[in-house]
């Protein structure tokens, strides 16, 4: 693998992260992309990957951490990158022990039930990854949350009572009203299914979570994590308003682990980075002015900016996620 952390990013974790967080961190959101399930048309999409050789298994993971998180004990729920070109079924064969390394399975609206329930077996996981790229398709529309599974699989995943990470769609995010009511819904009607909304419902600006992140309190099964998340002002928002016992970290491995910062402009934001790849909402700065570190590290300055107490930064940073997961894989498979 290429050199991912530069002697300035060493020097910014000792001095600012190295003895102020705890010593075991759970990365609830992290990609694991494995060459042999991913075809050339997917590369297309995620050119950042060459940086890893367009690979990151759970190996990778864990080098890429012990560079970037140095003395920090990791573990992971780790799914594969999204795409109807990725081949589920392989990508759901990671490696998971349940002990520091949990999975999902990606799943399409249009995989059969029979087959994600026996790969979610067979591999040990703890429940599914679905996404608007493998949702159904109807023509002439938008996809709407409940376009990424069918009753079926849903019923399906809540008989079992796993977990599902969304990555709610649209463009305006939490703000959206057909998203929220979306997701009250499938809270509500699938109780025994723990729903972990991606990046604070894709709040990477403050709109999309004030005022807004406090409609889910009342539903006990959703969490959120906050991978991408780099707006103290988010994450202060989402912790003073929701029960911190329900936020989990996560980083988005591997593309935070690319020099940049997620910055918030005019209710919009934007990834400001000094890598030449195209990240989405993306604008590349080649001036050579600017050190930048990981967008991870971005995200652990607005954590720390919180100055959390000691225990909730522990429940933050572990417990929460890892007694989520590792609840599912006791019931799952160490009876
Ligand atoms: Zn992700």
């Amino acid at each position: 693998m290429n050199e991912i952390i530069t002697a300035s990013d060493r020097q910014t974790f000792q001095e600012e992260f190295a003895g102020r967080l705890p010593k075991k961190i759970f990365d609830a959101h992290v990609h694991i992309i494995k060459k042999s399930s991913c075809s050339d048309t997917f590369y297309k999409t995620a050119a950042y990957l060459e940086k890893f050789n367009n690979e990151f298994t759970v190996n990778d993971f864990f080098a890429v951490g012990k560079e970037m998180l140095p003395g920090i004990e990791l573990s992971l729920c780790g799914f594969g990158m999204p795409g109807m070109d990725v081949n589920r079924t392989d990508a759901a064969d990671m490696g998971v022990d349940n002990k520091r390394v949990f999975g999902l399975r990606l799943i399409s609206a249009y995989d059969d039930v029979e087959t994600i329930e026996k790969d979610i077996i067979q591999y040990k996981l703890c429940g599914i990854k679905p996404y608007h790229n493998m949702a159904l398709k109807k023509p002439g529309s938008t996809v709407e949350l409940l376009d990424f599974f069918t009753p079926e699989q849903l019923e399906m995943v809540n008989r079992l009572k796993l977990a599902a990470v969304i990555h709610i769609p649209r463009k305006m995010r939490l703000e959206d009203p057909l998203n929220r009511k979306q997701m009250a819904y499938l809270c509500e009607t699938y109780p025994d299914i723990t729903f972990v909304f991606a990046h604070i419902g894709r709040a990477y600006y403050q709109r999309c979570a004030v005022g807004l992140v406090e409609e889910f309190i009342k539903y006990p099964n959703a969490y959120w994590d906050t991978a991408m998340i780099n707006s103290p002002e988010v994450l202060k928002y989402t912790f003073d308003h929701f029960p911190n016992d329900r936020i989990m970290f996560g980083t988005d491995m591997p593309i935070s682990a690319l020099h940049g910062k997620s910055i918030e402009i005019n209710n919009q934001y934007l990834y400001l980075t000094p890598e030449k790849f195209d990240l989405g909402t993306s604008l590349y700065d080649g001036s050579g002015q600017i050190i930048y570190v990981p967008f991870l590290y971005e995200q652990l300055r607005s954590v720390l900016a919180l100055n959390l107490p000691q225990k909730s930064l522990e429940d933050f940073f572990y417990n929460t996620a890892f007694n989520m997961f590792n609840s599912i894989a006791e019931r799952m498979y160490k009876k």
